[in-house]
């Protein structure tokens, strides 16, 4: 089978057992060439719901949460999202399919540089990349409509609420003591989010401060 109708199976699939009906964020996943994002050695398991290596330590996330966050994040043409962890750029990838324009913030040097050229490859002129730590948002751009954390902080990050617009959205894995939360986050005013806790997750951490290369 072709890769892309490996891919269009395995999310139909994972959309199904999700129960996500949004068709808009199913064909987004589906249509972005996972196997183009990870080593030449796991392009066959590029079509499995598995996290993979993408050296660095770091993994490409899971393609069920890749499908679950999008969902849930919901990102809209007109809107502006903001993504901390860019990866190996997957993610990014299928959030410029939905929204007008992305900002990614990547910790590591070298990631960010190779999702860059994966994105440009893809001709997704929609995102943004920039190295630095994420814990600290992308200011110059702020606000945004939406913003996705793929990486586990041990607390809500306080910049990322201040830079999300009224009326806005953040999704994020949380660490507590009895392991991770999905956390998502609604801005109502200038003083006030409304938090609601989702299932139990697994990212890899958010590492603050300095930026490797
Ligand atoms: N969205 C990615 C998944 C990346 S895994 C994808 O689609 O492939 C999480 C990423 O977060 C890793 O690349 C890691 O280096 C990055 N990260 C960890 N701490 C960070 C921080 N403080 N700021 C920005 N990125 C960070």
């Amino acid at each position: 089978m072709i890769h892309q109708a490996k891919m269009v199976r395995l999310v139909e699939d994972i959309a199904a057992k999700l129960g996500v009906t949004d068709r808009r964020v199913i064909e987004a996943v589906a249509s972005v060439p996972r196997h183009w994002f990870v080593d030449e050695a796991l392009r066959l398991r590029a079509y499995s719901d598995d996290a993979l290596p993408i050296g660095y330590g770091q993994t490409i996330s899971k393609v069920s949460t890749v499908l679950r966050m999008t969902a849930l994040l919901n990102p809209q043409r007109g809107e502006k999202v903001l993504e901390i962890g860019t990866g190996s750029g997957f993610q990014a990838a299928v959030l410029a399919r939905l929204a007008d324009s992305v900002y990614s913030v990547e910790r590591v040097g070298a990631l960010a540089l190779r999702a860059r050229e994966m994105l440009n490859s893809l001709r997704a002129y929609r995102v943004h990349i920039r190295t630095g730590d994420g814990s600290k948002g992308w200011a110059k751009h702020a606000p945004y409509d939406k913003i996705i954390v793929t990486a586990a902080a041990d607390r809500m990050p306080h910049a990322l609420l201040e830079q999300l617009a009224h009326g806005g959205l953040l999704v994020t894995p949380v660490a507590g003591s009895s392991g991770q939360v999905l956390k998502e986050v609604r801005r109502l005013d200038d003083d006030n989010w409304e938090e609601v806790a989702l299932e139990a997750c697994r990212f890899v951490p958010l590492v603050e401060g300095s930026t490797a290369r």
